[in-house]
């Protein structure tokens, strides 16, 4: 027949890995939620960049239209002024000229700087989206090891927690209540082995005399430098493990 203590031993057996598993459900969700915020903040910068880049390239376009009507204008001066005969027309077919060629220098200069910043933002959109496809693939990659890992850890947990319900109805229910008080306070680990007289829980040496009564009877006794539960085994079992 096992003693209490040796039914809390079992039960913190399948505690530890029911904790154990529950944490690495958890810790893959958190893994696979931060994946998604970052594809999410990754999907909005893109987008911003994208229409800066379509922004840029309409501006260029305006631009080379405004050129090419310049142009365009300034030629056709340019064969009328032979055929002008008078002074007075002649100086402002010239004057007209000389603005053309004002303003088409103004826009080419804009177009050159408009062409350069086009190019800034077009590179960092590839950069951008590079990025962007590494994470989706991670994301796809990982959600279909995920799956089957859940499907896993879910029956695993299932059936543990059912071990668990049988197990914990063979212990008193106030010491149920101190064994998981200590449980969830200290690390999941709530009993603890005494070998050679020392906890294995903190290392430390337990006084002679408690040692004794631990050996002596079953009753349960705490660790006075870390409050875990003692669990002493015979020197045989000591020995083999
Ligand atoms: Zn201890």
């Amino acid at each position: 027949m096992a003693t209490q203590i040796e039914l809390l031993a079992d039960l913190q057996i399948v505690d530890q890995s029911l904790r154990a598993k529950t944490l690495e459900v958890a810790e893959g969700e958190a893994r696979a939620a931060a994946l998604e915020e970052a594809i999410r903040a990754q999907n909005t910068a893109a987008t911003k960049v994208r229409e800066e880049v379509a922004g840029l390239a309409a501006k260029q376009r305006d631009l080379e239209a405004r050129l090419t009507a310049a142009e365009t204008k300034m030629k056709d001066r340019r064969m009328r002024i032979t055929r002008i005969r008078n002074d007075k027309e002649l100086g402002l077919a010239k004057r007209e000229i000389d603005l053309l060629k004002e303003e088409t220098s103004t826009v080419e200069t804009e177009l050159v700087s408009i062409m350069e910043e086009g190019e800034t933002a077009s590179a960092r959109l590839t950069g951008l989206e590079t990025e962007l496809a590494r994470l989706t693939t991670t994301r796809d990659g990982e959600a279909a090891d995920q799956r089957e890992k859940f499907a896993r850890l879910a029956a695993e947990i299932e059936r543990e927690r059912a071990r668990r319900s049988e197990l914990v109805q063979t212990v008193d229910s106030d010491l149920r209540r101190k064994y998981e008080l200590i449980f969830s306070r200290r690390g999941g680990v709530a009993v603890v082995e005494i070998r050679g007289g020392i906890c294995q829980g903190c290392r430390m040496r337990v006084p002679p005399q408690l040692f004794n009564e631990i050996q002596r009877n079953q009753h349960v006794i705490l660790c006075p430098s870390c409050q875990r539960i003692l669990f002493w085994r015979s020197e045989g079992e000591e020995a083999s493990r």
